[in-house]
């Protein structure tokens, strides 16, 4: 893979971050999904972006009919009721602290406005560094550190400012179930989901594309664990890619988890900082390609503090236009069985090329 500088992009990168994001702890400094993560991650940005044009979305807390376009208002209240003080638990995986509340609130409305922001403009790219993550919360409930879905809900903010087709793609080493509930029905947000598997949360199978008029518009590229730079970037060529063309999405999104990196403690994926930047060049070219230009990172798991600032620091040089190109080579039979069985259920809906 080789790196080579280009263009830098005259358009401000819109970045969301807010110290607030911080004071979502468990109190006891063991727990993996911690604060030090976003000061590694800011460490990565900084790399990045030096004094590159940026543009700091204001935080905000967001509304309760904006956290209702994804999630049940039952959900909604009985978590208020639950954060209102102290530490505890609200699932056997997902803590709360006393700052966790304004957290929460801080990080969905911020990805909501960077979503609309880049709903009314064009060119506009955007990194979102924020805590709690989100992809694993559904409709009606917390789940794997996650309370409210950010990603889901920058989508349906789109959806709603106008925009009538938004893709995910999620690259967090874990399926992203939460997301996936939430518009398994539904053509207008195409999500894709590469993950290991099997493993947490044991959704996301290959067969799993979506119901009713959604049907074909959910992808699962269910990887098998120790899968390399080799196999997402046939994954990316072959499957990813393609369906994006066809799909002609007017946002994409990433749920940027960076939990498939080879250093992370909690999963058993073998990518490096290289690889998360060849796929950030690929999505970004991608939305250029379609005319827009619209793109935002929205940051879910990576527990390795190290390969956390690395690979943020290759997504957001990547905004700024340093290009990868993605891995290429060959693939173990098991690896090539894993995207075929994608290729066989979505073959249907999308023009998919053989290989
Ligand atoms: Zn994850």
């Amino acid at each position: 893979m080789a790196e080579a500088a280009a263009n830098l992009v005259p358009s401000p990168i819109a970045i969301v971050d807010d110290s607030r994001f911080d004071a979502h702890h468990d109190g006891s400094g063991h727990h993996p999904e911690c604060p030090e993560r976003l000061v590694a991650a800011r460490d990565g940005l900084r790399a990045a972006l030096g004094d590159a044009a940026t543009c700091s979305v204001t935080a905000r807390e967001a509304k309760q009919d904006e956290l209702c376009r994804v999630h049940t208002p039952h959900y909604v209240e009985r978590l208020l009721a639950r954060l209102t003080r102290g530490y505890g638990n609200l699932d056997p995986d997902t803590y709360f602290s006393p700052g966790t509340r304004e957290a929460a609130w801080l990080a969905a409305g911020s990805v909501i406005d960077m979503a609309q922001l880049m709903a009314s403009s064009t060119r506009q790219r955007g990194v979102a560094l924020l805590r709690p993550p989100g992809h694993h919360a559904v409709p009606t409930n917390s789940m794997g550190f996650c309370l409210l879905n950010n990603i889901a809900l920058a989508a349906a903010a789109a959806r709603a400012g106008g925009l009538k087709r938004v893709a995910i793609v999620d690259w967090d080493v874990h399926h992203g179930n939460g997301t996936q509930d939430m518009f398994y029905d539904d053509p207008s947000v195409l999500f894709i989901s590469l993950h290991q598997f099997p493993f947490y949360p044991g959704t996301g199978a290959a067969r799993e594309i979506g119901r009713g008029a959604g049907e074909g518009y959910t992808a699962n590229i269910a990887l098998p664990a120790e899968s390399g730079p080799e196999t997402y970037g046939a994954a990316f060529r072959e499957l990813v890619l393609p369906m994006l063309r066809a799909y002609a999405p007017e946002l994409i999104l990433v749920s940027a988890g960076f939990d498939a990196h080879q250093r992370d403690p909690l999963a058993s994926m073998n990518l490096d900082h290289q690889t998360y930047s060849a796929m950030a060049t690929s999505l970004i070219d991608l939305a250029d390609e379609l005319g827009h230009g619209r793109i935002g990172f929205v940051l879910e798991g990576g527990y390795d503090l190290y390969a956390l600032s690395d690979s943020v620091r290759a997504v957001a040089s990547a905004s700024r236009g340093l290009r990868t190109e993605l891995p290429l080579g060959k693939l173990h039979d098991h690896e090539r069985a894993a995207l075929d069985q994608t290729r066989h259920f979505l073959a249907p809906h999308w023009q998919l090329p053989l290989i």
